[in-house]
């Protein structure tokens, strides 16, 4: 397979890159500066992208390689890549499902309490010295808090899991009701902020689902309300966010991702009551091994023409 161009979108896990190398022709997008002039002339060549969630193949890269036969994402989500126009071009899709389920339950939970508990500032004050000074304020509990998660599925039903192990109450909302769940269904997203204390986004970003978490949602959560990202920072529109965490109409928020990523909006940075990760979901040494291999895995089975992995396309 050493002969078989894999373009590599953008630096993401350096045990992919170098077992892409090992395994294949590998192209690194990043390193190129000319890249009109690089796909003309690599455009025989490449047979395979590998994308992630910062960057994948849009319809403008599809078209410029005519011989591209898969689309391989080191992520779940699958935003950066155009997947109609993958299916209209009978180009295979493949993400990382299921194996990155846990690590971002896990940060939800992590975020949950760490605004709630406010770990992070209580952390500061201790390194700081002020403990010497008088006792840390009291924060608010998290056991027993209402959680609404959007979008409940492999994620969504993981934090939801772990959320009633602290007793909380899990309502939800998707676009489908799902079957045989102890969990209650709300039909919109302004009627589950209505009724939750902590607010989960968990769903793909996709254009419906683009600011879900717009202003009539953040009103409807309100001031003692707390809310998480760990899907795609589009899903809030940032400038409500801010705003209302200003103000005061919204209690505290947990975001793993942002509207414009790396760029965080500097506001954000002076506020006690948000955490903020570096879009960190699935970033633990196992967790991207595995999803590296399952890349890997997808490649090598369709090149071999066996059945993919975790198809999508
Ligand atoms: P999944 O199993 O496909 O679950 C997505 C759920 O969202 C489904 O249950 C779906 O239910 C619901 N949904 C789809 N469209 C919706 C809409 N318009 N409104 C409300 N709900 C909607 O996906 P997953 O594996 O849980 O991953 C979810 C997302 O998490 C990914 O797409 C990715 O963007 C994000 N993610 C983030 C990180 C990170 O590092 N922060 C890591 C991994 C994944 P219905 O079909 O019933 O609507």
């Amino acid at each position: 397979m050493e002969s078989i161009g894999v373009l590599m979108a953008c630096p993401m896990n350096t045990y992919l890159e170098q077992e892409l190398e090992r395994r294949f022709n590998l192209f690194k997008f990043w390193t190129v500066s000319d890249k009109t002039q690089f796909l003309k002339a690599q455009q025989n060549n490449i047979r395979a992208v590998v994308g992630n969630a910062t960057a994948g193949a849009d319809a403008e890269l599809i078209d410029a390689l005519p011989k591209l036969e898969i689309v391989s994402s080191f992520s779940v989500g699958l935003d950066k890549v155009d997947v109609a126009k993958c299916k209209e071009k009978g180009v295979r899709v493949t993400n990382t499902p299921d194996v990155l389920t846990d690590d971002v339950a896990d940060l939800a939970i992590g975020l949950m309490l760490a605004v709630l508990r406010r770990l992070c500032e209580s952390d500061r004050y201790v390194r700081s010295g002020k403990w010497k000074k008088g006792d840390y304020k009291l924060t608010t509990k998290f056991t027993g808090k209402t959680v609404g998660i959007i979008g409940l599925g492999r994620i969504g039903m993981a934090v939801a899991k772990r959320a009633e192990a602290f007793s909380c109450p899990i309502n939800y909302y998707s676009r489908t009701e799902k079957p045989n769940l102890k969990y209650k269904y709300y039909p919109s997203v302004v009627e589950l902020a209505s009724n939750c204390h902590i607010l989960v986004v968990a769903c793909p970003l996709t254009e419906e689902t683009r600011h879900i978490i717009n202003r009539e949602v953040i009103d409807a959560l309100g001031p003692k309300g707390v809310l998480i990202n760990i899907g795609r920072g589009p899903h809030v529109d940032e400038r409500e966010l801010l705003s209302a965490l200003v103000e005061g109409r919204l209690g505290g928020a947990g975001l793993d991702v942002f509207e414009n990523e790396p760029h965080v909006p500097e506001e954000l940075f002076g506020l006690e009551n948000v955490v903020l990760m570096p879009h960190v979901g699935s970033g633990t040494v196992e967790t991207r091994k595995t999803m590296a291999d399952l890349v890997l895995g997808n490649l090598e089975a369709h090149f071999l023409n066996k059945p993919l992995l975790t198809p999508v396309v």
